[in-house]
């Protein structure tokens, strides 16, 4: 059994749509990553004679978006190419190509956003210890550095309950409709300009060498727009908006404690930043929908007072143990670890 079909291996060859070019830049991906490379091995071994390499990402968080928007802009969003990538920048990305513009969403930053989840919220009756919140949002951090290696499918790095797994799964998915909107916004709003094209790669170069593909950089106020419209463009009941205005929220928190552990790390002196800083994203939508959407303040400013208390321990945690940031590997979940699993034994 192969990796693609014969029909899929094709298409690779002969790229001639959106949906081709997206079909290689995942193959492109997985073949040349080794880890990937074992997570997909491992699914198609799981999915037996059903494997369709390109029918195995997940389309939810994109589907759960579009469904919610107006018939124009629900034709406008069906005619473009979307979808999940493994690749180096756990972000989401337009990219211009000769078949169209093209959203991808790396699943590095699913894992981000679910480690950060795990860390953060409270689990309802499920305690979730202090070690283990601990270890998880070092595991988010790492994964955004590209650091932590991308095999949580083989290696879990713990046991984690299954009633604290769907919750945090249930928010991650939420978290990711957002990113979506907000790369599907950028489209809505006609920022794709061929002046505002720069280089990108998709994969850690650590492993992979060189591979540029070309995306499109923003003027910070067409970032701040882009996280506006995600919100207001689809037809949403309150709860619903006010729903996604708060992932949203939480989301640039989690970034905004990943930016100061990154600033400790590599300071950004001068170097010229395509988005605004994740709190000014914050304190930007927050005042955009706080007369408009319910919001929970007490809730949400006991959230940046927690990320100060993360970012200040985890700021202390770089300078002490900085090489715990840099190694290319695994770390775990405390002790929520579980049995020992061996690389290349186990998994
Ligand atoms: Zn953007």
């Amino acid at each position: 059994m192969s990796l693609c079909s014969h029909e899929e291996i094709e298409r690779i060859f002969n790229v001639s749509s959106a949906s081709d070019y997206l079909l290689k830049i995942r193959a492109d991906a997985t073949v040349d990553h080794v880890r990937i490379c074992r997570v997909f091995r491992r699914r198609m071994a799981d999915a037996g004679e059903n494997w369709c390499f390109n029918g195995y990402f997940d389309t939810g968080p994109f589907d759960n978006y579009v469904k919610h928007l107006a018939d124009e802009d629900y034709t406008a969003a069906k005619e473009l190419t979307a979808g999940f990538v493994f690749c180096n920048k756990p972000n989401g990305q337009i990219e211009k190509t000769e078949f169209g513009n093209i959203i991808t969403i790396s699943e590095s930053l699913r894992y981000f956003l679910y480690f950060m989840n795990l860390a953060i919220l409270d689990h309802g009756d499920a305690e979730v210890p202090q070690d283990v919140r601990s270890a998880a949002i070092k595991i988010a951090i790492r994964t955004m550095l590209q650091s932590e290696a991308l095999d949580f499918d083989l290696d879990p790095r713990g046991e984690i309950p299954k009633q604290v797994h769907d919750n945090v799964q249930l928010h991650t998915d939420r978290q990711l409709e957002f990113i979506v909107g907000h790369e599907f916004a950028h489209h809505f709003l006609g920022h794709l300009n061929d002046a505002n094209l720069i280089e990108g790669t998709y994969l850690s170069v650590r492993e992979l060498g060189e591979k540029t593909h070309k995306f499109f950089s923003y003027a910070q106020q067409d970032e701040l727009d882009a996280d506006i419209t995600a919100i207001e463009r689809p037809v949403y009941t309150p709860d619903m908006r006010a729903d996604l205005v708060n992932r949203a929220l939480f989301f640039f928190v989690y970034l905004h404690i990943y930016q100061g552990v990154k600033d400790q790390i590599s300071p950004s002196m001068g170097r010229a930043k395509s988005h605004p800083d994740p709190i000014d994203r914050f304190h930007h939508m927050y005042n955009h929908f706080k007369d408009s959407v319910e919001l929970d303040e007490e809730n949400l400013k006991s959230l940046l007072e927690l990320s100060d208390i993360y970012k200040e321990s985890l700021v202390e945690d770089v300078a002490l143990n900085f090489e715990s940031y840099e190694f290319y590997g695994s770390i775990y979940l405390a002790q929520w670890r579980g049995k020992v699993l061996i690389d290349r034994v186990d998994f």
